[in-house]
């Protein structure tokens, strides 16, 4: 009996944009096996790209990268967009992370839907070499889209894929994106650019005063960021404060999960605000609490009785509420 031939494989970023499906359709119509990747963080949410994926029959993987990404957050080799997006080294480490994926699973090559020249930071021809190069996989990239503009690669030289067959896109517009689109029948995508809150200038403003404050930010930190209002109180102790129901329940679930200080109003309905329990000062906990007090339903000048609690004490302030606007100066926004 003949042995069967084995087939190609590729490894994919999927993010769920329309480029990356692309990619990933162009290579199936030569025969590729293709196993797509997306990965998850606290910066964006990965379910659009599982459903995309799943809608465009491509089978995929989602992988937890919130520890190595936050490290290149806060330390990018080829610093930031417009706000706090570090793209060139967050791709390198995509790339990379795909790479131990194509070693594990035998497979044959990286591939991604990166477009030459459509964004102005990570996919120019000079930051899609420096993507290669912090990756580690220089030759065994594909960007099917824009392939036949860029050096030819090993995966081609070798014939796994057919670059006759790969394409010459470039720019900003989606005309043929679009276009393929429609021939490829796809229908379920994200927006070009959505999603990731590092490209978003309120959350960005917010992020670069919470590693100011503190040198050991961790994943469970910007958690927290996400889950309400940021307040930096005196001596760089990080407080956070709900702003609805679902902030609430998360700033309670954090809190108690990580051993935090939370505070409740009691007898008035009201925000729970959490404090880094590395703040254990008392006037930093009186303030915490008047500032819990005074974003309650409570009017200012009335009394609240404000509950806090953390794993080594519990006890209760009675505080006078007073005007928002007080706490301004503390308040990132
Ligand atoms: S937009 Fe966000 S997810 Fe996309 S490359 Fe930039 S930092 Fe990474």
């Amino acid at each position: 009996m003949r042995a069967r031939k084995r087939s190609v494989k590729g490894i994919g970023l999927i993010s769920g944009g329309l480029d990356s499906l692309l990619a990933a359709k162009i290579l199936q119509e030569q025969g590729v096996d293709v196993l797509g990747i997306t990965f998850t963080t606290p910066f964006w949410d990965c379910s659009v790209a599982c459903a995309s994926a799943r809608d465009a029959s491509i089978p995929v993987r989602v992988v937890d990268i919130s520890v190595e990404h936050l490290e290149v957050v806060k330390n990018p080799v080829y610093g930031y967009g417009s706000n706090m997006n570090p793209c060139i080294d967050c791709h390198g480490l995509m790339i990379r992370i795909a790479g131990r994926i194509m070693e594990e699973e035998g497979a044959d090559f990286i591939f991604t839907g990166e477009v030459v020249g459509q964004r102005p930071m990570s996919q120019r021809m000079d930051a899609l070499r420096s993507v290669e190069k912090l990756s580690g996989y220089g030759g065994r990239v594909l960007r099917p889209l824009s392939a036949k503009l860029l050096p030819e690669t090993e995966v081609e030289k070798l014939g796994l894929v057919d670059r006759s067959r790969l394409l010459a896109i470039q720019g900003r517009s989606r005309k043929k994106q679009i276009e393929l689109a429609r021939l490829f029948g796809l229908k379920t995508f994200s927006p070009p650019g959505g999603g990731c809150l590092l490209t978003k200038e309120g959350f960005s403003s917010k992020l670069r005063k919470l590693l100011g404050s503190s040198p050991n930010v961790s994943v469970r930190h910007i958690e927290m960021l996400k889950a309400g209002r940021f307040f930096i109180l005196p001596g760089n102790n990080c407080f956070f404060l709900g702003r609805n129901h679902m902030d609430n329940m998360r700033l309670q679930e954090l809190a108690d999960l990580y051993r935090e200080t939370l505070f409740v109003c009691k007898g008035v309905p009201g925000p729970k605000g959490l404090l880094l329990s590395t703040s254990s000062a008392e006037d930093v906990v009186k303030l915490a609490a008047i500032i819990t007090a005074s974003f309650s339903d409570a009017s200012p000048g009335q009394e609240v009785m404000v509950e806090w609690r953390n794993i080594q004490c519990k006890d209760v302030f009675q505080i006078r509420s007073r005007s928002r606007q007080e706490f301004d100066d503390l308040m990132i926004r």
